[in-house]
């Protein structure tokens, strides 16, 4: 029995209805633009991330790209991010005419380090991103201590609804920084049905810039204060993640508990050092976006390679770091200077863990997991 590393026809069947009928609200009312269904969204996505703002954009990258503009950040500044994360972290901020400054990853979260992030600062300096890999929250409080004065954007594009224990409170993905984002593509944890994106924020004068900047600058149409962008979340986006939201929280948990049992599957495993499963610091309660092994002793690729084999589909989530990437050439960092995220770019490996997975889908990817280290 195959076993896809995502399979998104599971999800829809059993929300088929209620998101059908919330599609066909906006198709009968015509309003495809903005309107109830977007408002409707923003309200509901500022009540999670406990946000007194939230703006709804056209996909997870423009809204890290908004939120940069929201700061006036542009040429001849820099902005700090770690170089193991999705490109749009990082290639936002060069679109804006920044430079992009990566500092190494700590390797059990995958998540920035804040002492090297403050390290890295100078006089240039504009804002931090930390990104909230894999499901699991960065530490955002500690890099804003250890960076004073600095913006925060978050980049939870892979944690909404992802919480964090600080100071003996839960703060949730997007709640702390001065900007958090999102992103809705279709697999993320809340994916529409196309892309979308979606920015918080607690600050009043900086949501009220991003309304006027993802419509082309202008509060008022055809009166624009300042060259801003055409990017606003598609009704028809919003109302399926708002039929979809209110299964958020049952489908993270799914996604925990799909991840305890592969953790005790792969124990033995993990004690002999052959794999090391997944870590969440014990502040943190991660959504599992993605369960990622470490692979040792270089035979990951053989791992992914068998595991196809036997139809178990993978992902390497990433595979080149983005300071190595050729497009990032010119800002001259060399192989060997991020060694962490280097070295997580050689070892890691995705497994399957929707919420939908069976317990003989998952009893699958066990037994080919363990199926390989027999050999
Ligand atoms: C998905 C993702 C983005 C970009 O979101 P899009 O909606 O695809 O534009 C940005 N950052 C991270 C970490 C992501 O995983």
């Amino acid at each position: 029995m195959p076993v896809p590393l995502l399979d998104l026809k599971a999800q829809h069947a059993t929300i088929r209805d209620e998101v059908v009928a919330a599609m066909m609200k906006v198709v009968d009312a015509q309003t495809f633009i903005l309107g109830d269904a977007v408002a409707n969204l923003e309200r509901q996505v500022a009540e999670l991330s406990h946000t007194k703002h939230a703006i709804g954009c056209a996909n997870g990258t423009d809204a890290i790209l908004l939120a940069m503009r929201a700061l006036d950040i542009g040429r001849g500044d820099e902005v700090i991010t770690t170089p193991f994360t999705f490109f749009a972290t990082a290639g936002t901020i060069h679109n804006v005419g920044a430079t992009p400054v990566f500092v190494d990853i700590e390797p059990k979260t995958y998540n920035i380090r804040p002492d090297a992030a403050a390290a890295a600062r100078t006089s240039k300096t504009k804002a931090v991103i930390p990104v909230d890999l894999f499901g699991q929250m960065s530490p955002v409080e500690e890099v804003a201590l250890a960076m004073p004065g600095l913006p925060v954007i978050e980049d939870a594009a892979q944690s909404i609804g992802a919480r964090r224990s600080i100071d003996g409170e839960w703060r949730m993905a997007g709640e702390v920084p001065t900007i958090g984002t999102f992103s809705f593509f279709p697999s993320k944890n809340l994916g529409g049905y196309g892309d979308g994106g979606m920015i918080t924020t607690q600050d009043d004068r900086i949501a009220e810039r991003l309304k006027r900047l993802r419509v082309h600058g202008g509060a008022k149409m055809y009166f624009h204060d300042e060259v801003g962008y055409n990017s606003r979340l598609d009704a028809l986006q919003a109302a399926v993640l708002s039929a979809k939201l209110p299964h958020l929280a049952a489908w993270s948990a799914k996604r925990r508990e799909n991840a305890a049992y592969y953790n005790m599957a792969f124990a033995k495993l993990a004690e002999n050092d052959a794999i090391t499963t997944p870590f969440v610091s014990p502040e943190n309660e991660s959504i599992f976006n993605q369960y990622t092994l470490r692979v040792a002793d270089g035979k990951r690729d053989a791992l992914q390679a068998f595991l196809k084999e036997r139809g178990i589909g993978t992902s390497i989530y990433y595979p080149l770091p983005l300071h190595l990437q050729p497009c990032f050439a010119y800002l001259g960092y060399k192989q060997g200077q991020m060694p962490e995220s280097e070295r997580a770019a050689k070892e890691v490996l995705s497994l399957p863990i929707f919420p939908e997975l069976t317990r003989q889908q998952l009893d699958e990817v066990v037994s080919g997991v363990q199926a390989f280290f027999a050999k």
